[in-house]
């Protein structure tokens, strides 16, 4: 990288992090909302807000607890007494439910599919909404999820919806699967994504769909940093 890329890296840095915008990024599961969040808030200087992540924590909370996935006045209960928060630490940024790193478990496969039925839940929902406005406060934030941009900040300045075909984000998610030795196949990873999308995308609360105001892009055919590069140019309009 040359000393002008530098300088013109940390000048960009330097203007989106004056201006502190909410930017939400929504879509289904594989379209590699995750990936570019992270690289975008970065280049931003922005934070960077995982929200599928608070509902896996939840999840592993209530698994932890025994509790049964219908069992809404137990999941109120809990939510109640369960502090979750971001933590920078050695390790990167790590995932705490009351001072447990719970970073890795909230990535087993049971955790994915128990996150999409609670994540259905008024008092779920009720309890992430409260904690993901207040995780807006100092703005200048990147937030990914479902329902960013249409209920948690319907009033953000920039809203992308990233989608991606069902074959190519199951081979994503594989990619990112494979290395945890789940054991999952292609086939199982593909089949667990189209049950979660039906989930999200019909459940009567927030369902996962695009706000009325969002930016689409279809991820299939682009890189990573062809994704973060287009977003950039989006970004820049609000600045
Ligand atoms: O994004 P990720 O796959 O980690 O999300 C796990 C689950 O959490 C999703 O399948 C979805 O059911 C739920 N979720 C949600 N609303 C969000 C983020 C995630 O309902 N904003």
């Amino acid at each position: 990288m040359t000393s002008s890329t530098l300088l013109f890296n940390s000048n960009q840095k330097n203007k989106h992090a004056a201006k502190r915008l909410v930017i939400t990024i929504d879509g289904p599961g594989g379209a590699g909302k995750t990936t570019v969040s992270r690289i975008l808030a970065e280049r931003l200087g922005y934070q960077y807000v995982d929200t599928g992540a608070l509902y896996r924590g939840v999840a592993v909370a209530a698994r932890s607890a025994g509790l049964n996935r219908d069992d809404e006045a137990g999941l109120g209960a809990l939510c109640d007494n369960l502090d979750l928060r971001f933590i920078n630490n050695e390790k990167g940024l790590r995932l705490f439910s009351n001072c447990s790193d719970i970073t890795d478990p909230i990535r087993d496969p049971e955790i994915t599919m128990l996150a999409s039925t609670i994540s259905a839940k008024p008092v779920v929902r009720k309890f992430l909404l409260v904690l993901q406005r207040d995780m807006a406060k100092t703005k200048g934030v990147v937030f990914e999820g479902r329902d960013m941009g249409t209920v948690v900040f319907p009033e953000a300045e920039v809203k992308f919806f990233l989608n991606a075909s069902q074959k190519v984000r199951a081979l994503r998610r594989h990619r990112e699967v494979e290395p945890k030795k789940t054991g999952q196949t292609i086939e199982e990873v593909e089949r667990d994504l189209q049950r979660r999308d039906e989930n999200d995308s019909n459940r009567r609360l927030a369902p996962l769909k695009p706000a009325e105001d969002a930016i689409h892009i279809d991820s299939t055919h682009l890189s990573v940093m062809g994704v973060v590069d287009l977003m950039l140019l989006h970004v820049d309009k609000f600045i």
